[in-house]
């Protein structure tokens, strides 16, 4: 076998071997980087490895004459020596080999005697030495070392044999036990001065620990090599030689096999170091590309350690959050999240069982500012962090966030006032009526407000006014209630307000009352002065409610309450208004089932010319006298039947029947003079395309001079229907009716407008004639509209004059014509007849 070549390869070449051998000459050439007590050593070790040589040879020699075959098989053995030290078994993976010359010397010891086996010894060094190292240094140490160690183990090996047979043992026994003997002490002597040597040139000392960690296997092979060599030599005994070449042979034959297979092994191992090369070089050009693909990325990415701080940001990140690495390495992750999404992050983290997720969150920007972003994080096994690490990406996203916040604020808001719109609210209220019903505590409040006349204004003033006056009375509205609240608009001129959080009654009625009065402060829109008003309905939450449906619902109806009860009200929801509700469906079949039926009728309302005193016309007022209710108002089946959609029936049923009336007194030359009748017409009427042809067919069939028909529109009805009524009044106008604006003072006509419109009498609302005497205002805007009529040419009625000194203040302002229970009650038409045939004396 050989030892590793402790020298480091030379260029020397074999032709400066040639050279003049001396001394200093093979020192410079071969032993430069020896220190003197290194070469000692070679040296002694050469000259003790060639004195053993030489006396070997010698030796050998002298046994020759004992015949030539003797010397044959000499040099045969050493031959053998020499090819099977030539090719040693290499061991897979190490720098080592074995050589199955080792037997060979052993078994020659054993076989030819010490002379021999020396020689090989020596051979069998030198080849391995010249294979493993080009240093003649070395090329001679080595095979000194083996003959040295051969020479004085050789000579053990024959004391002891011989020792061995005298106690008792065999002699094949003897020389296997003897071999297997001087195989560790042959080791040692072979490799011990080597290492001395080279323990001296490096000037490392060599422990006996050292050298047993890193040779004992050696020894443990001259040991198998000396106990084969016993074991060949036996063989031999018992068998003889042929056997023991035979054996020989196949042994070669098998180490042959051996050394393929270990060479395809070899190859094998050498292929596998290439794929872990390739493999190895392939992870770290992933680590190359994952790197650059981190640090170039578009999208901003961290690596976060299980201990949740930033392990590597990439330069999008930074620029994304306007900070620097050096800010963000170290730091917990969280830290960069908007601190109200922290809660979100760590949820979504919980509940994330895969290794991948995404969510949407914010981010604190350097700036302070907030950036949303689209958060997508994936786990990976960490090594080198001891755990699982998280790769985070970033996106921004915030202009998208933008849009949708904008289109959610569309969606959710009005465009005129900017409150909530009606999904907003029911959004916010819907909130609010399943938390009460969690907790009956969290009690709320809605006010469904409604202003009062609205339409009027937007239809005389026109819509640029009517939409700023919203906006005031929005403004009104969210400046007097809480932050808290919410104030929505729910369309046309409703509002609604949702008071969180308000549970006592006082306070809630107080704000109530405080928004009606805050929003009846007189506002300038478009130059003119509107004093605005409301109606307000209220609803608390602790009703049980379901749905946020039900809270607008009843609000809206306690609304409606309101407005019933007189403009300018407050009403607060109860039970009753849903029977009221049903109750008020209930009157509506039956006002169908009394205009088919003829439950209705009409009395008569005389009007005097007040100067000189006389009948002037009537005014014919419709009456129900309800089977099971008595007489109702008709203040409330006039409503109803405007609201069901039976106006239309009622008014042409009281028109057939006024016309017919009059018309019935003239044929019976009970009038002397023509008197008007006149009729109340609704603001549905004049939408209703079939008036105009209903009116003509009427005074036809009645044959009455149409301009004995005067129809009374109120104030506000004409000018909340303006648009529609225009096309019928002048139709009317043409067919030869009359028109009185009824209740004149209480709506908010233009009065530019007044003089382009065909009417011939405006009647001062009751409200006016009321206020003679109490209130001096009364008097003033009395004879502000007769100046206004007198310039326009248009007649003044008077109604419900009461008392003599009203009716003399009329007289004495010029009003033209007067009505009053003063001077006539509504009457049936039987009670007219008697007026008819004599003059009415005037009252006191
Ligand atoms: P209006 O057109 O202003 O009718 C005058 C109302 O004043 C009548 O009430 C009449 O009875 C009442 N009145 C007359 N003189 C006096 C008085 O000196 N003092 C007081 N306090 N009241 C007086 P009525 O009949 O209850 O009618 C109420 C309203 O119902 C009418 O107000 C009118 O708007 C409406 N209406 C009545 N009949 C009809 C109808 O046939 N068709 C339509 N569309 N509306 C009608
Ligand atoms: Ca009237
Ligand atoms: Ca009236």
């Amino acid at each position: 076998m050989t030892l590793p070549n402790a020298d480091p390869p030379s260029e020397t070449q074999a032709a400066r071997l040639l050279r003049p051998l001396s001394w200093r000459g093979f020192v410079a050439r071969h032993l430069h980087d020896y220190n003197l007590a290194a070469r000692r050593r070679w040296l002694a070790l050469v000259t003790a490895g060639g004195l053993s040589t030489l006396v070997a040879l010698v030796c050998l020699i002298a046994g020759f004459d004992r015949g030539a075959s003797q010397a044959l098989l000499a040099v045969a053995s050493l031959a053998l020596v020499a090819v099977v030290a030539g090719f040693p078994v290499q061991i897979p993976r190490t720098k080592y080999s074995i050589s199955v010359a080792d037997v060979v010397v052993f078994a020659l010891l054993a076989l030819q005697g010490l002379p021999l086996a020396i020689a090989a010894a020596a051979i069998e060094g030198l080849v391995g030495a010249v294979r493993s190292s080009k240093r003649w240094s070395s090329r001679l140490s080595t095979p000194s070392a083996a003959a040295f160690a051969m020479a004085i183990c050789g000579l053990l090996f024959e004391q002891l044999r011989p020792v061995l047979v005298l106690l008792g043992i065999s002699s094949a026994q003897a020389q296997l036990v003897a071999l297997c003997a001087v195989a560790l002490p042959y080791f040692a002597l072979c490799s011990l001065p080597l290492i001395s040597v080279v323990s001296a040139k490096t000037g490392q000392r060599v422990s006996l620990r050292h050298w047993l960690e890193n040779y004992s296997w050696h020894g443990a092979i001259y040991l198998l090599s000396a106990a084969v060599a016993g074991a060949v030599a036996m063989n031999i005994h018992y068998f003889g030689t042929t056997m023991a070449v035979v054996a020989g042979v196949l042994a070669l034959i098998l180490l042959g096999l051996v050394n393929v297979s270990i060479k395809a092994h070899e190859k094998e191992l050498d292929r596998h170091d290439a794929q872990l090369d390739s493999a190895q070089r392939e992870a770290e050009h992933n680590q190359r590309r994952f790197t650059a693909a981190f640090t170039h990325a578009a999208i901003g990415m961290a690596i976060v350690r299980s201990d949740g701080r930033v392990h590597q940001v990439n330069r999008a990140l930074c620029e994304l959050l306007g900070r620097q690495d050096n800010e963000l390495v170290g730091d917990r992750f969280e830290s960069l999240l908007h601190a109200a999404d922290v809660v979100l992050f760590r949820r979504h983290a919980l509940e994330t069982t895969a290794n991948s997720g995404s969510i949407e969150l914010r981010c604190c920007a350097g700036d302070g500012g907030e950036i949303w972003v689209s958060l997508h994080c994936s786990r990976f096994a960490d090594p080198g962090a001891g755990g699982d690490s998280m790769v985070y990406q970033l996106h921004d996203i915030s202009s998208r966030r933008r849009a949708e916040g904008k289109l959610h604020h569309i969606a959710y808001h009005d465009d005129l006032t900017d409150l909530a719109n009606r999904n907003g609210f029911n959004e916010r209220l819907q909130v609010a009526v399943e938390r009460a019903r969690v907790d009956p505590e969290q009690r709320f409040a809605v006010f469904f407000l409604d202003l009062d006349r609205f339409k009027v204004v937007n239809d005389s003033l026109g819509h640029a006014a009517g939409n700023e006056m919203l906006m005031k009375v929005a403004r009104r509205l969210v400046d007097n209630v809480r932050p808290s609240d919410l104030v929505a608009r729910l369309g046309g001129d409703e509002f609604a307000v949702l008071l969180d959080k308000l549970c006592e009654r006082e306070p809630t009625l107080a704000l109530a009352e405080r928004l009606l009065l805050v929003l009846a402060e007189p506002m300038r829109i478009n130059g003119t002065e509107v004093i605005p008003s409301a109606s307000i309905g209220i609803t608390f939450g602790d009703m049980d409610y379901r749905s946020a449906d039900e809270v607008l619902r009843d609000a809206d109806l306690a609304m409606y309450a309101a407005k019933a009860d007189g403009r300018r009200r407050i009403a607060l929801f109860d039970q009753s208004m849903h029977e009221r509700i049903a109750e008020k469906l209930k009157l509506e079949g039956d006002l169908r089932r009394a205009i088919g039926e003829g439950q209705l009728s009409l009395v008569f309302q005389p009007l005097f010319d007040l100067e000189p005193y006389c009948l002037s016309g009537f005014e014919a007022l419709a009456r129900w006298v309800h089977p099971e209710r008595g007489p109702i108002s008709p203040d409330v089946f006039i409503n109803l039947a405007e609201e069901s959609g039976h106006i239309e029936a009622l008014t042409g049923w009281v028109i057939d029947q006024a016309v017919g009336q009059l018309a019935a007194w003239r044929a019976a030359g009970l009038t002397r003079s023509a008197l008007d009748m006149h009729v109340n017409i609704s603001g549905r009427d004049l939408g209703n395309a079939g008036l105009v042809p209903l009116v003509r067919e009427t005074l036809l069939r009645h044959d009455l001079p149409a301009s004995q028909l005067t129809l009374e529109i109120t104030e506000t009805t004409l000018m909340g229907k303006l648009s529609v009524a225009l096309d019928a009044l002048h139709a009317l106008r043409k067919v030869g009716v009359k028109f009185s604006i009824d209740d004149f003072g209480t709506g908010y006509s233009s009065l530019a407008y007044l003089s382009t419109l065909p009417i011939d009498s405006l009647k001062i609302d009751r409200s006016f004639v009321m206020g003679i005497g109490s209130k001096s205002q009364a008097i003033e805007i009395i004879r502000a509209i007769m100046n206004l009529a007198n310039s326009l040419g248009k007649k003044v009625v008077a109604e419900g004059i009461e008392t003599p000194a009203q009716l003399a203040a009329l007289k004495q302002l010029g009003v033209h014509v007067g009505q009053g229970y003063l001077l006539a009650r509504p009457m049936p038409a039987h009670d007219v007849e008697p007026l008819l045939a004599a003059p009415v004396p005037e009252p006191a």
